[in-house]
């Protein structure tokens, strides 16, 4: 982690950082957070991230903390005093500190904020990338607002867990027709047998991710078939590739789902074209 947090106004030392026993982030999970990947120091696919923030906050009436300038500042500032240049930013805003009570607090309350900057070690990923990851699947058990990015996190918390107990790096939830949904962090995609790029349309209960979003475009740009649309564990298992993409692992190659072999058994060529493409334009594009 890194040495210096941002919490309601400070710049704080990340040991001594802390937020108050009521605030309704931490006793309720009423409070929701976005996180940036970071490149050289600079905030990848900022737009969608802000954008996806704003729709957070929305729907859960909870303020914008400050303008998207005045954020953009604070990240920025929290990103330089911690002295990272590869990693991910963390944003919380939670609807604030109130004695506790389910309902919203009767005379509105300031949301509460915290940011934390956390390096990566790109060698790591690169080599993570390149040997390819496997991944347990789990019956999905979520609320039906996965499309708001809140901290209500228990059943990806699980699921992540199962996976990493079972020597997977990644969980994805399957519904009760059979269909992948997404991963626990990450939006799940396959490359079908005839070379189709799938993954699961944003009508469903799923998170829009801004990695997803932006990938779809390079796809695009690569004249890829694409097919925006549900695919089930099955079609998954006979798949030539798959994938997962999010801004922790941007596109990251999957080998195998429940122990059995995707394709060759290896990273496929289009996870790997497509990440190294995704790499090189989110660096390109970040501010
Ligand atoms: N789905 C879930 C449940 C996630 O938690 C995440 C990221 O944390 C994603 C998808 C990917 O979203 P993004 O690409 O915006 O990071």
């Amino acid at each position: 982690m890194g040495r210096i947090a941002y919490v309601n106004g400070a710049y704080v030392r990340h040991a001594d950082a802390a937020v108050h026993i009521e605030d309704r982030g931490y006793q309720l999970a009423d409070a929701i957070y976005e996180v940036w990947s970071m490149s050289d120091g600079k905030l990848c696919d900022p737009e969608g991230h802000f954008a996806r923030l704003e729709r957070s906050l929305g729907e859960l009436s909870i303020d914008m903390p400050m303008s998207r300038a005045a954020l953009t500042t604070v990240l920025r500032e929290t990103v330089r005093r911690n002295h990272i240049r590869e990693g991910l930013v963390y944003l919380q805003v939670s609807r604030g500190v109130a004695p506790r009570d389910h309902a919203f607090p009767a005379q509105p309350v300031p949301p509460a904020v915290v940011v934390t900057v956390k390096r990566v070690d790109p060698g790591a990923a690169e080599a993570r990338a390149a040997a390819g990851v496997g991944v347990l699947t789990t019956p999905e058990n979520r609320w039906g607002r996965c499309d708001i990015k809140t901290v209500g996190l228990l059943p990806n918390v699980l699921a992540k867990q199962a996976a990493r107990a079972a020597g997977a790096g990644e969980a994805w939830f399957v519904d009760d027709e059979g269909n992948v949904t997404e991963g626990a962090s990450s939006n799940a995609w396959i490359v079908t047998a005839d070379g189709v790029l799938v993954t699961r349309d944003t009508s469903a209960n799923i998170l829009r991710g801004v990695t997803r979003a932006t990938l779809l475009e390079v796809a695009r740009s690569e004249n890829i078939r694409i097919e925006e649309r549900a695919f089930s564990l099955e079609e998954a298992l006979s798949a030539r590739e798959a994938f997962f993409t999010g801004a922790g692992a941007l596109v990251m190659p999957v080998v195998a789902i429940d122990g059995r072999s995707i394709g060759t058994g290896r990273p496929g060529p289009v996870a790997t074209r497509l990440r190294s493409l995704y790499i090189e334009g989110a660096r390109a594009a970040a501010i």
